[in-house]
């Protein structure tokens, strides 16, 4: 996953990119990387790691009236800087700058075309053959070439490029990312969530929609939608997961949804006597909030998240999973020792922090511990930008329910259903793509699904 930020006309664009990036931090902790444009000139800096770690005398340096920025998540395999984003290259029609948020599902095919006709690629993400299919149009304008690159591409893509003095926004047509236009002192600013409109001090406007291109230049803005119109795929996981509670994302607030979620789980899968419940910090919180004020159970801090522990010392391997868990939560005695207790999460992936989580919980003194998961059981891969893993390593793709408990070590486990999951969402239950839980993948799944991974690390 990604977060992508974009302001054209505001004289401090390289400063409120850099903000709004802060602020789109936990769509992407890998890279970060931010382009200007000043006279139809761009320059970029991009670097590993996080927004803060950018080097501050290279970003002093851009200048600029346009800016736009990415944040980058971590995929196995592709941890590189040639990966990050934006990617910026020049062609015929001057510099062309570009952040993707999403995964295109038939990169690999659009790719071996252009090889075959001489296109030598710079790194290994999908995100590049838009930029190819960009510098190779002959239309006059930056949103006609946009269009053109983007008429035989499917999958997912909340898009921001620059390209000359102009920048694109663009959604694909099933929506599946999110991205909000907002305002500041007559300037657009685009970005993923609204949290990064909040932190720059924007208003909100409107989201740009999906199948929507957004051209931005000095005679202004033009709207275009020029594809065939489809069903809308927003992702659900979003809601559930990914975006931040503070921020407005398909035209609903994501703590509402959240909470919504964990008062649905409470009606659906209650535990009738339970001391107190907790969240697995941060992304459950709203969530178990929901949960208590559905079931009256009282909502208790029983984990505590080290906020400070890098991504980059911890390392990934299934072995060290469990040492990861110690030093990024520990448990509250005090809230813990003897009780009864709720623990909700989001999600369960793979099952192997859940399991030491557990661990840590019971450690701490809990005398039963009820798992509950404001999703329904997550079956399949992502394709179209969530960095989910291979089916194999799914726990709820491989085992029943049963099974799932046993092997979690907790008393019951109840997980929302897929219907109670969707009615919860604003603006639900149509709407939105939940193929990793039900399977009803929107396109065919990538030829080379793990060499798209390496996508846009979304
Ligand atoms: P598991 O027990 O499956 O190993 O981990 C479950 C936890 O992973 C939950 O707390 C959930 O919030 C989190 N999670 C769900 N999806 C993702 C993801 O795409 N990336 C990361 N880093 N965590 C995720
Ligand atoms: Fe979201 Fe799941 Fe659909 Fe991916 S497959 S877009 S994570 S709902
Ligand atoms: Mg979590």
């Amino acid at each position: 996953m990604c977060g992508i930020f974009g302001v054209r006309g505001h004289d401090d664009a390289v400063g409120l990119t850099k903000l709004g990036l802060f602020s789109l931090q936990h769509r992407g902790q890998e890279s970060a990387g931010i382009v200007a444009v000043e006279n139809g000139a761009a320059r970029g800096v991009r670097s590993m790691g996080l927004v803060s770690d950018m080097p501050l005398l290279q970003l002093e340096a851009l200048r600029g009236t346009l800016a736009i920025g990415h944040t980058r998540y971590s995929t196995a395999g592709s941890s590189s800087i040639e990966n990050a984003q934006p990617v910026l290259v020049s062609s015929r029609g001057g510099h062309i700058a570009l952040a993707h948020n999403g995964n295109l599902t038939n990169a690999g095919e659009l790719r071996a075309d252009l090889e075959e006709s001489g296109s030598i690629f710079a790194s290994s993400m999908d995100s590049e053959v838009i930029v190819h299919r960009m510098a190779r149009s002959n239309a006059p304008l930056p949103e006609e070439k946009l269009v053109d690159a983007l008429r035989d591409v499917e999958g997912a893509y909340s898009l921001l490029i620059s390209m000359a003095d102009t920048l694109l926004a663009a959604r694909d047509p099933r929506g599946w990312r999110p991205l909000v236009l907002g305002r500041l002192n007559g300037a657009p600013v685009f970005a993923s969530e609204t949290c990064a409109l909040d932190i720059v001090g924007a208003t909100f406007e409107r989201e740009v929609e999906p199948g929507e291109i957004i051209a931005v230049d000095a005679n202004g803005e033009r709207s275009l939608f020029p594809f065939e119109r489809r069903e809308l795929k927003r992702c659900v996981f979003e809601h559930v997961y990914f975006a931040r509670p503070d921020s407005r994302i398909f035209g609903g607030s994501v703590d509402r949804a959240r909470r919504a979620l964990g008062r649905q789980l409470a009606r659906e899968c209650p535990v009738p006597g339970a001391d107190l419940v907790f969240s697995v910090p941060d992304s459950s919180n709203s969530a178990a909030i929901g949960f208590a004020e559905e079931s009256g159970v009282p909502y208790e801090l029983a984990l505590i998240r080290n906020h400070y522990v890098g991504r980059t010392f911890i390392q990934p391997s299934q072995a060290s999973r469990i040492a990861k868990v110690r030093l990024k939560f520990s448990a509250v005695r005090e809230v813990l020792d003897g009780k009864r207790v709720v623990m909700v999460d989001d999600s369960i992936v793979r099952g192997t922090t859940t399991r030491a989580l557990v661990s840590l919980v019971r450690g701490a003194g809990a005398s039963e511990v009820h798992m509950r998961v404001s999703s329904a059981p997550v079956t399949g891969p992502c394709y179209y930008g969530i960095d989910t893993p291979s089916r194999d390593e799914l726990i709820a793709a491989t085992h029943n329910q049963e099974e799932i408990r046993d092997s979690l070590g907790v008393d019951s486990l109840g997980y929302l259903t897929l219907d109670g999951m969707l009615e919860s969402v604003p603006s639900g239950p149509d709407g939105f793509c939940h193929a990793c839980f039900s399977g009803d993948y929107p396109t065919a799944p990538p030829t080379d699904p793990n060499k798209l991974r390496f996508g846009c690390g979304c």
